[in-house]
């Protein structure tokens, strides 16, 4: 039996560990372990790398979201809509901010907020809308910038499944006020531990974020405003500099990967995912909609294949969200999803042999062969 898992980063991290040990090792000897000079230089690549001018590195994705809705003066008596169908940490973030995420559904075919939705989810009391590139595609962010316009809101992405995707052309974490990338592990730029990063093209926002990371200290010991640490490792980021210069070719792999996916899926009664056309998706997860998920899931586990299911319940279906009062019948697309959502393996060291495998066992499954119609 073939093993086809989820990630491989150990196939992956064999290709530059010695880079990598090299880079530790001089931070090591510089013993500055936080905040040193590989955090600035990783800093600059990434602004020049997406030409967008000002990235701060911080300690999580998660951290990212939320220093930046604390610079944007997101707080108490504030609304903030996010997609119901999304990580935890969108949410989370809107509330350790101290104000009130409102749920959105999705589009069931791209996965991502629907606009419409979000239009009629404004309140006078809306301050910030939280798109969240899902799997890797960009959200509709010309309709969602035309309402955050018409309110004044304040668009923060949450890209952290989508780095280096693009949306017309531009930029994930170009495309609103701020960014907000993950390093997690098994992000598409996945470091040794946790980390993250603020994009934005906003001087005195950037500065900001900046100041916030530190406690928000503006000068030695003088805070004007409370932040928190946000910093990150040196050591965190000399890894991200080696790995940064690998994320082109892995980008191309996912992306190959996946057109193999869409290809021999044909005729397996499944939805494959919907990329629109002004979209470059980056392929964090290839997710497919189906029938029997659980048991599809359990077939190919059996048959030595990972798969994961993002995500099984939604953020209007969370315990810790129920006094928000959301009503549980007014997601139908998230719940459909929920439902039947399942994601395949497509990380960069996958082979076509192990793409075929994975097919053939999802048409065994549903007794269907590739090209059946
Ligand atoms: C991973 C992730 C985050 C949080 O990033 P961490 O680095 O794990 O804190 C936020 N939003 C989404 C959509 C994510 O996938």
């Amino acid at each position: 039996m073939r093993n086809v898992g989820m990630l491989d980063l150990e196939s992956e991290n064999e290709l530059f560990a010695d880079e990598v040990r090299a880079a530790v090792e001089a931070v090591l000897d510089s013993r500055q372990y936080v905040n040193g000079p590989a955090v600035a230089e990783f800093e600059a690549k990434m602004a020049a790398r997406f030409g967008i001018a000002h990235a701060i590195g911080v300690s999580s994705g998660t951290d990212a979201i939320l220093c930046a809705l604390m610079a944007a003066g997101i707080g108490p008596g504030d609304e903030v809509i996010v997609p119901t169908f999304t990580f935890f940490a969108t949410a989370g973030c809107v509330h350790r901010a101290g104000a009130t995420p409102v749920f959105v559904d999705i589009d069931p075919r791209t996965f991502n907020i629907d606009p419409a939705r979000v239009a009629e989810a404004v309140t006078t009391k809306t301050r910030a809308i939280i798109p969240v590139h899902l799997f890797g595609q960009c959200a509709e962010m010309d309709e969602i910038n035309e309402i955050a316009a018409r309110g004044d809101l304040v668009v923060i992405e949450d890209a952290a499944q989508a780095i280096g995707a693009t949306y017309k052309d531009r930029p994930a974490c170009g495309l609103g006020l701020a960014g907000c990338l993950s390093f997690y592990p098994t992000k598409n730029l996945g470091g040794f531990g946790e980390g993250g990063m603020i994009l934005t093209r906003d001087e005195a926002f950037a500065e900001l974020c900046r100041r916030l990371r530190v406690h928000g200290e503006s000068k030695r010991y003088v805070h004007e405003r409370i932040g928190a640490n946000f910093r990150m490792d040196t050591m965190k980021a000399a890894i991200l500099l080696v790995k940064l210069k690998y994320l082109n070719e892995f980008t191309t792999r996912r992306r190959n990967n996946a057109a193999k996916y869409d290809t021999l899926l044909d005729g397996a009664p499944v939805e494959r995912p919907l990329v629109r056309d002004y979209n470059a998706c980056v392929y964090h997860q290839y997710s497919i909609l189906c029938e029997r998920r659980d048991e599809l899931a359990a077939h190919l586990k059996e048959h030595g294949v990972g798969c994961g299911v993002y995500y099984p319940i939604p953020l209007h279906r969370q315990p810790c969200f129920g006094h928000l009062g959301a009503d549980p019948d007014a997601f139908p697309n998230t719940d459909r999803v929920c439902e039947r959502v399942l994601s395949l393996p497509v990380h960069p060291m996958l082979t076509d042999d192990d793409l075929s495998y994975v097919a053939e066992c999802i048409h065994a499954f549903y007794g269907t062969h590739q090209g059946m119609v």
